[in-house]
């Protein structure tokens, strides 16, 4: 069990600041990464390969752009992370509730969690060294959830993932992950000392709904949630929904950015019309930092 464990004390605070690194740039947590060799990722749409309406850094491969493009987009995120030999994952995202674990990062393992992914899931939990789950986004929320074990959770939420509570569920995953490694007495004491990352998405400026949608928010998170006459705050309820399963509302960090408002800088389904990358939420927890 003592590889799982890379620092049992507590993370610093979470803190998000824009890093370079081979010609792409991201918001990451370098406290983060020295404290318990995780290192996480928000893309942008800067570097990379790609052209026209995808053009650069798209990181989907379900989009229509060049695939030679997008893989040589993905070898420059792993390389860009420090992790150039880590096992990519993708997954097949579906707006749906399925949270996937990688325990052990074993070859039959990885197959197996492989060929979920490509049946629809759209969070992974991953507690073993050099496996890099990259989600992608045009819109929706990119959360990142990060244990002091060195394990950690990435998930795909738009309004309907956050609707499924489908972060909380990979938090609880995570949570009963540290539980069964001995790294916590109980899940709630083991969600207390998580970092969560919530990455660019539209924001409460740009995200209209329908009445239906908000009212299926109002009914489950509180008004609060609502902003204007015909919008819905999704970082909000997120916030709502993981303190309800025992995330420190300290231990929360946002980008602050829209990706509507900044479209030049981030794909947006929706500033775009619909045709556009996908930018990429990342996290892999590097071997060398294990004792
Ligand atoms: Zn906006």
């Amino acid at each position: 069990m003592q590889q799982d464990i890379c620092d049992p004390s507590s993370l610093p605070m979470p803190q998000l600041a824009s890093c370079a690194a081979r010609g792409i740039s991201f918001l990451t947590d370098d406290a983060l990464y020295a404290a318990c060799g995780v290192r996480i990722a928000f893309t942008g749409r800067a570097g990379g390969a790609s052209e026209g309406a995808f053009a650069s850094l798209n990181l989907g491969s379900h989009v229509e752009d060049d695939p030679a493009a997008v893989a040589q987009n993905r070898a420059l995120l792993l390389q860009a992370l420090d992790a150039p030999d880590a096992q990519l994952l993708t997954l097949n995202q579906v707006h749906g509730d399925t949270v996937l674990a990688v325990k052990r990062g074993s070859a039959d393992e990885l197959a197996a969690v492989a060929a979920q992914a490509r049946a629809g899931a759209d969070a992974i939990v991953v507690a073993a060294c050099e496996v890099a789950p990259i989600l992608c986004f045009a819109d929706c929320v990119p959360v990142i959830i990060v244990s002091p074990t060195g394990a950690f959770a990435v998930a795909h939420a738009g309004w309907r993932g956050v609707m499924a509570g489908t972060a909380r569920a990979a938090a609880e995953q995570l949570a009963h992950l540290d539980v069964q490694a001995g790294a916590a007495a109980s899940p709630h004491e083991a969600l207390a000392g998580f970092n969560v990352y919530l990455g660019p998405h539209i924001g409460p400026c740009c995200f209209q709904t329908g009445a239906d949608v908000r009212a299926a928010f109002a009914e489950r998170f509180g008004n609060d949630v609502l902003t204007g006459d015909d919008r819905v705050n999704l970082a909000a309820a997120l916030r709502i929904d993981l303190e309800a399963a025992g995330i420190s509302a300290a231990r929360v960090a946002e980008s602050g950015i829209c990706t509507v408002c900044n479209a030049q800088e981030y794909f947006s389904y929706r500033a775009s019309g619909g045709v556009c990358g996908r930018h990429g939420a990342a996290a892999v927890r590097r071997c060398a930092s294990c004792p």
